[in-house]
């Protein structure tokens, strides 16, 4: 069966789910991305078969043959977006299905199946459904869902795979928000590029960030969170981060991000304080900005916040630039108050604290 809404899913609850002592001590302290819930979704597909096995089954191992494709040739792609528990006790995701339209052009990139946007919404309903008791409580605290598709065909030919396993995985994660975030550092690698024109900087896939760990593993090492991309032609421009778009806060009330050429990712964030921003009358600009400009910027005063955003950290101010020759602060190097303004909205909507007047939030 190929149609996404006549695909029925087999639910097998896991027969040994952690106990509720066990669960409560793991979510006190979750941080991010090492406690999973009990259950995963997995849904196959064969090519000429279309989407097929759709399940609900207790999290575990995937058997996977060592000549499975995307163990070679790196087919693979992902999603990550949040459930929440309200005040009120009901449960949100924030725009699921632009994680799912984006998940289906990540899927067309990377010559693998599209998966229809409503079964990819239907199987995290699934799982947040089954592994409610998982949603940590408390505010900023949120289950991470984790969509991801690769390549299962046992072949080592190069071509697109004809088989595909897609799964969703969950993560109780926890606050980002006690005691605010903290401002990054951000080193400008002068080695590495994130992506080039008519490569894969559009698609969320395991590669990319593969890709990234070396200059990452840099900006570590020269005393930097995160590093931050230029452009792949010039080396003139900023793009993004490893995996956080970027905003610049100008003092005429402009705030401006990079635009989507094909080299960044589409972030959901981004898209969102794009409309939550002219919303708060700034003017809003898509267009490139320029290492030196940004410098320069910076020096003079123009540039008054700049900030990284993306679904994990939602938020995270930029302090501090460093780059091989020099370094310079963004301001005072603290979190400024169109970033916190900017912060505070987007997650009293996401928490229901706001009116969800873009009808973002789906309730389960
Ligand atoms: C996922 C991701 C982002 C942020 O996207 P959101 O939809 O806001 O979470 C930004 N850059 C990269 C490279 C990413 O992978």
């Amino acid at each position: 069966m190929s149609g996404g809404d006549m695909l029925d899913f087999e639910i097998r609850p896991n027969p040994t789910p952690v106990s509720a002592v066990e669960r409560a001590a793991l979510l006190a302290a979750p941080g991010f991305g090492r406690v999973f819930t009990d259950h995963m979704v997995t849904i196959r597909y064969a090519e000429g078969k279309g989407w097929y096995d759709a399940r609900v089954e207790a999290r575990g191992p995937i058997p996977m043959d060592p000549a499975s494709a995307v163990l070679h040739y790196a087919q693979e792609i992902f999603e990550g977006l949040k459930a929440y528990r309200l005040a009120d006790g009901s449960i949100t995701m924030f725009r699921p299905e632009a994680n799912a339209a984006r998940f289906v052009d990540s899927a067309r990139r990377m010559a693998m199946p599209e998966l229809p946007p409503e079964l990819f919404v239907d199987s995290l309903r699934r799982l947040v459904d089954i592994d409610r008791d998982w949603i940590p409580e408390g505010d900023g605290a949120s289950l991470y869902l984790r969509p991801f598709m690769i390549a299962s065909e046992v072949f080592l030919g190069v071509r697109p795979s004809n088989e595909y396993l897609y799964v969703v995985i969950a993560s109780p994660a926890g606050s980002y928000f006690s005691g605010g975030v903290k401002p990054v550092t951000v080193w400008v690698s002068p080695d590495y590029t994130r992506a080039a024109p008519g490569g894969t900087g559009a698609a969320k896939c395991g590669g990319n960030y593969a890709a990234s760990l070396a200059a990452q593993a840099e900006a570590i090492e020269a005393g930097c969170d995160q590093v931050v991309f230029l452009d792949a032609v010039e080396r003139r421009y900023v793009d993004e981060l490893g995996g956080m778009n970027v905003f610049f806060v100008y003092d005429d009330d402009t705030l401006v991000t990079p635009p989507l050429t094909g080299t960044i990712l589409p972030g959901i964030t981004r898209d969102a304080l794009l409309t939550l921003a002219a919303e708060a009358g700034h003017r809003v600009e898509e267009r490139p900005v320029s290492f030196a400009d940004w410098e320069a910027d910076a020096a003079s005063g123009r540039l008054r916040e700049a900030f990284a955003c993306g679904t994990a950290a939602v938020i995270t101010p930029i302090g501090r630039v460093k780059y091989p020759d020099g370094e310079f602060l963004v301001a005072d190097g603290g979190q400024g108050p169109v970033t916190t303004a900017l912060q505070q909205r987007l997650v009293d909507i996401q928490r229901g604290r706001a009116a969800d007047e873009h009808g973002w939030v789906t309730r389960l």
